[in-house]
């Protein structure tokens, strides 16, 4: 072989490590921004890529295989979620859930001239901003305050109420910082005081228990994704009763509550992957939270670092950290270096310079907040990989800080320290 051919041959092997490091040998720790799919789901969406390909609403047979799996998997996540069949609506994921609730529930008081609601500040996006466009229309927008530890109390949505607030909407537990939320709390003042009450529930699925009559939940947001179903699928659950303002107006699908053919596919394919999180929640949630807990104790030997959110009361599989005197954006990108894939915080936000506004909410610094980092683990991550992971971030950081301007300021006292 030629000089030439063996680096090339070199090169080669050196993309070919490369290419091992990023794709396989990969550590994935973004589970709050999507999720892989199981095999249960992906097995239960094949058939109805191929054989049953028929559309719901025609009278053949084909059709009618395709809306007996319809029915079906309707029923079981309405089971799922200790819901009615006819109160579970398809959607094309978490935002048009969060979306169609909002405004439903918008139209509903208007017409009775209700135009108040009461949200968070730390709300997932597709929540703020439907109520900012609520707001231009004239509706008036009470965002409570969430608190260093990222939970809102009961009584301040109580006391927030008025006799003209038409909803009530506040997430399950934060997609950043992974804080649970009293739901069931505020479910009960809600009845109790005749308002809406919905909960984005995107992150709590398959994690925590949901229950929408006993937690006294009007309307709840779902998506696959977050549980290892398919992409652009979800769910709005609404109780019986409740009329729904369809955002997409055609055919007569979803009882006119949300019309265009069914996503068998993925309608079967999230019925699966709920089913699987379900049975197996309280299992994985026991294994995540050793794994959280042992990751939250490495990272906090770093020096002048803090978790962001309840110690406790956080989902099973969230991490967030700022660590003072650096920047988020480098220490995402050195940790893909070590084949660690995590994220500064939403993935809404991430490529915008604007830190992130769940941390503002709790009080964090403009500075302090963009130097954070979240981790998210799921039932695939090992111990070996939380502890490569901590090394790994211990390492980043105290190299970022190397050679960081506000590093050298605040450990020659010129500047003060803000994490102590
Ligand atoms: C991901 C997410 C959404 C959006 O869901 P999509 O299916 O991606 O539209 C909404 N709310 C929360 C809390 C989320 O984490």
């Amino acid at each position: 072989m030629s000089d030439n051919g063996e680096i090339l041959c070199l090169s080669e092997a050196v993309k070919q490590i490369n290419f091992l490091r990023r794709h396989i040998m990969r550590i994935y720790l973004d589970n709050a921004a999507t999720t892989r799919m199981s095999r249960a789901s992906v097995d239960a969406m094949l058939p109805y890529m191929d054989a049953v390909y028929g559309n719901p609403s025609s009278l053949h047979s084909a059709g009618q295989a395709a809306a007996e799996a319809l029915s079906g998997a309707r029923r079981r996540i309405a089971d799922c979620i200790g819901a009615l069949p006819k109160e579970i609506i398809f959607t094309s994921g978490g935002s048009e859930a969060d979306n169609q609730a909002i405004i439903s529930a918008a139209r509903i008081g208007q017409k009775k001239g209700r135009k108040h609601i009461v949200s968070t500040a730390f709300e997932h996006h597709a929540v703020l901003h439907t109520l900012q466009k609520l707001e231009k229309e004239g509706f008036e927008i009470t965002l409570l305050d969430v608190h260093e530890n990222g939970i809102v109390w009961p009584k301040q949505v109580a006391d927030a109420i008025r006799e003209d607030t038409c909803l009530v909407t506040v997430m399950y537990a934060n997609n950043e910082i992974g804080t649970i939320q009293p739901i069931k709390a505020i479910g009960e003042i809600c009845r109790e005081k005749g308002v809406i009450f919905h909960t984005d529930a995107v992150q709590a699925a398959g994690h925590l228990s949901i229950n929408v009559k006993e937690q006294n939940i009007d309307m709840l947001s779902l998506s696959a994704h977050k549980f290892h179903g398919p992409k652009g699928i979800g769910v709005l659950y609404v109780k019986e009763g409740i009329p729904l303002t369809p955002l997409i107006e055609g055919g007569a699908q979803e009882w006119g509550r949300r019309a265009g053919t069914e996503n068998i596919p993925a309608i079967v394919g999230m019925a699966a992957a709920l089913e699987e999180a379900c049975t197996h929640r309280e299992d994985n949630a026991k294994r995540l939270c050793a794994l959280r807990d042992k990751l939250i104790a490495g990272l906090s030997q770093i020096p002048h670092a803090i978790l962001n959110g309840d110690a406790a009361d956080r989902l099973p599989g969230n991490v967030n950290f700022c660590f003072e005197g650096i920047e988020g954006e480098s220490l995402l990108l050195l940790l893909d270096d070590k084949g660690i894939c995590a994220s500064s915080g939403s993935a809404c936000t991430s490529g915008s310079l604007d830190p992130s506004h769940v941390l503002l909410a709790i009080g964090r610094a403009h500075d302090i907040a963009h130097g954070s980092l979240r981790l998210t683990l799921s039932e695939e991550n090992t111990e070996e990989q939380i502890v490569y992971t901590v090394e790994a971030v211990k390492e980043v950081v105290a190299y970022l800080r190397s050679f960081s301007p506000i590093w050298r300021d605040l450990v020659s006292g010129r500047r003060e320290f803000m994490i102590k």
